[in-house]
């Protein structure tokens, strides 16, 4: 049948719409082939290439001619020799051929580096295999940062578990979900005994709640907190001391998840600390509180019995005589000492009494809230007698004793400084009613206390001011009234006080230190006195001259001696060392090997105020003393008190078995002189005969003696 024209017409149409379509279809598929970021080849069944796209030729570097050639040798060639393992790339070919339905996606590497995600899909047309689609895309740069992703994380991961600080991370309930190796370490656990532990269990409960409070405040507010004092307990039972830091740990979506930190372990630091607040308040000698503490006490003692109108005593309590016992025993004696003697104290207080060391060897005592001042005499009588029993260090028995001076608030003063100062001025009292007593304080001991800082700050420069001068008292045969000799005593003529007595400033020259250089003074003054006396022709005479436990304890003593004797040149003879037996007790052996030096030089020693102290005769006989000075209490009362005339009959006869002179002082009666007369003591000293003199009236004296005396007369 032959078709019409117009059918024929419409037929070719059609075919033209088809055509246009077809073209139309493929010009879309073309343009979607180019626009992928991919390269891709499309093979039929055979291995033939069917079509490629612009990027694939880019991709491979293949020039699109040598693509289009269709299974050329060229173009195999062209691929593999970039490709750094050929063969598997060729092998991985094969068997997808030989699978012409697997898809594949696998990597390829080029040896310049580049890597290859390669995807192999399978072609079908009508439901039969025609080929594959291969892909290619660049991943060169993916693999670098996931390289380098994993290389920062290993990087940071190294420095988490090297480094000293904790870092950790706990759930919302305070289980652990991560720690680095240092939290391990730090509480001797292993990562495994520690995840998923509570952050709470290994504290202690006061602090387990401490720490749930803050948790809680960071989840509610979001703000990071810090923990400054976080006391763990570690699975050993000791405990270590941490500060961390706490923030709130987020997903992705933001939502809470947990907490997480950085700890340190700030143990040495916090026993540092507490070591330094040690040191800031408390004596490390004794343990008792130091002052700047025991000042904080008493202003709060002060604070509350203001509000209570309670009552606060202070006891201000200064050892007597220890200063001798430091320089003659050495200081780590002394130390031991004070420690002893602290203890001591400590025993006869309560546990609410507060009890501290200013320094040296002062101590003081609160008593807080006390009835009357009435304890505050309880407690310083215990004291008192608590220190009677001798006290034995490194093997040797000390006795010791203390004066104890009393304050009461409110009444004695009004503020903690007023009351330091008055209990100190009380103390001073006490010494000064002869030691081993308490004395409470009244307001005239201001003005003793004043004074006595007038006379530390005057003594340092009265050497220089040549403020010192040496008054003579004549030493007398008791039974011709003729001049032996003279004592040489100290005054000093004070600016502002007057000519003052030795009592009231050799203690202070003693505690000072001065003494050394006053005694110097002394020592040159006197014979610089009787080289002066010789060379106006009179006949020699005794010198005697006081040392005080410093200076006879002092090195330079036999050279400074030796010097002034050979300066003034006197006879060592006459110049007799007036010692006290305290200086000659404490610390024998020392002391023998100073006596034998001086000894050597010619100089003559007496015992002076004797009977006062403690003198051991086993020592008295091994020392080379020349005079027993009968003190001049035993003097006083030796015409009326029969124990006192005992006393004094039992030295002169110890004198005479020692083979020592012995001499009477503070003669003022002729009672006393006959009663020494008859007791056969041969020398005497007083204001019977004569008062310490001026330099001048002293040679009066020396004319005086040149002629035959009368007995009793001034
Ligand atoms: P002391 O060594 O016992 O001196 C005797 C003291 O008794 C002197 O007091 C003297 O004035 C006083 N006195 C003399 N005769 C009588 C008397 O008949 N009745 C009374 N009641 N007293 C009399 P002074 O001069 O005030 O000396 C006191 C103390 O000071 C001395 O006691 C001595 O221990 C010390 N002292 C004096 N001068 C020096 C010195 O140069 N160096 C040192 N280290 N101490 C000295
Ligand atoms: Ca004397
Ligand atoms: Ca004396």
């Amino acid at each position: 049948m032959e078709k019409s024209r117009d059918q024929l017409l419409r037929e070719i149409r059609s075919l033209k719409k088809r055509r246009e379509q077809l073209e139309e279809s493929i010009s879309i598929k073309r343009a979607a082939l180019e626009s992928t970021a991919e390269g891709i080849l499309i093979v039929d069944g055979k291995g033939k290439v069917i079509d490629f796209n612009e990027k694939f030729t880019k991709l491979w570097n293949i020039p699109s001619d040598i693509v289009k050639q269709r299974g050329d040798n060229r173009f195999i060639q062209y691929v593999l020799q970039q490709l750094s393992d050929p063969d598997s790339f060729v092998d991985r070919i094969r068997e997808l051929y030989a699978d012409p339905d697997v898809e594949s996606l696998d990597e390829i590497h080029f040896k310049d580096g580049r890597v290859f995600e390669r995807y192999s899909l399978p072609l079908h047309l009508d439901g039969k295999s025609a080929g594959r689609v291969w892909s290619f895309r660049d991943v060169t740069e993916r693999g670098r940062i996931e390289e380098a992703l994993h290389k920062s994380e290993e990087k940071y991961r190294n420095i988490l578990e090297n480094i000293e600080e904790g870092y950790y991370e706990v759930d919302l309930a305070g289980n652990y979900t991560f720690m680095n190796e240092a939290i391990c370490r730090r509480q001797g656990c292993t990562r495994d005994e520690l995840m998923g532990m509570n952050n709470r269990e290994n504290t202690s409960p006061e602090n387990a709640k401490k720490i749930y409070r803050i948790f809680n405040e960071i989840y509610r507010t979001g703000v990071p907190a810090k923990i400054i004092d976080y006391e763990i307990i570690k699975k050993d039972g000791s405990t270590i001391n941490l500060e961390m830091s706490v923030s709130l740990l987020r997903d992705a979506s933001g939502k809470p998840i947990g907490f997480r930190g950085v700890s340190r372990d700030v143990t040495e630091k916090k026993k540092a600390e507490e070591r330094l607040h040690y040191l800031a308040n408390y004596d490390s000698l004794t343990g008792l509180l130091n002052r700047a503490l025991f000042r904080d006490r008493l202003s709060h003692a002060v604070e509350r019995a203001l509000r209570n109108r309670g009552v606060v005593a202070v006891l201000f309590i200064d050892l007597d005589r220890f200063k001798s016992v430091n320089d003659t025993l050495g200081h780590e004696f002394g130390d031991k000492l004070l420690q002893a003697v602290a203890r001591r104290i400590k025993e006869c207080l309560r546990k609410s009494d507060t009890i501290a060391r200013l320094g040296g060897d002062e101590f003081t005592i609160m008593l807080e809230d006390i009835a009357s001042p009435e304890r505050a005499v309880t407690v310083a009588k215990k004291i008192l007698q608590a220190l009677v029993r001798p006290i034995s260090v490194n093997e040797h028995e000390i006795y010791t004793s203390a004066s104890i001076g009393i304050t009461v608030y409110p009444g004695d003063a009004a503020d903690i400084d007023g009351l330091l100062r008055n209990a100190d001025s009380a103390m001073y009292l006490a010494k000064e009613r002869g030691r081993s007593n308490y004395q409470f304080f009244t307001p005239e001991m201001n003005a003793k206390a004043q004074e006595r800082l007038l006379l530390e700050s005057s003594l340092r420069r009265a050497l220089e001011k040549e403020e010192f001068l040496l008054y003579y008292q004549p030493q007398v045969d008791i039974e011709t009234g003729g001049l032996i000799g003279f004592e040489a005593l100290l005054r000093w003529r004070h600016p502002d006080l007057g000519m003052l007595a030795p009592d009231r400033f050799i203690p202070i020259a003693e505690e000072t230190g001065t003494i050394i250089a006053i005694g110097e003074w002394v020592l040159r003054t006197a014979c610089t006195e009787w080289r002066s006396w010789r060379d106006a022709g009179f006949p020699p005479v005794d010198m005697a001259v006081n040392i005080s436990i410093l200076q006879f304890r002092h090195r330079d003593l036999p050279e400074t001696l030796a010097q002034i004797l050979k300066e003034t040149n006197m006879d060592p003879r006459y110049l007799e060392l007036e010692l006290t037996e305290t200086a000659l007790m404490t610390n024998p052996e020392r002391c023998r090997d100073i006596l034998a030096k001086l000894k050597a030089m010619g100089i003559r020693f007496a015992i002076d105020d004797f009977g006062t102290g403690y003198s051991s005769l086993s020592y008295l006989k091994r020392y080379p003393i020349d005079t027993l000075k009968i003190d001049r209490s035993f003097v006083k009362d030796v015409a009326t008190d029969p124990d006192d005339a005992a006393i004094v009959q039992v030295i002169i006869a110890l004198g005479r078995t020692l083979r020592m002179c012995v001499m009477a002082e503070g003669v003022e009666t002729l009672e006393q002189s006959d009663f020494l007369k008859s007791q056969n003591c041969r020398k005497a000293q007083g204001y019977l005969f004569s008062p310490p003199l001026t330099p001048d009236a002293a040679v009066e004296w020396l004319k005086k003696a040149a002629r035959p005396p009368l007995v009793g007369t001034v």
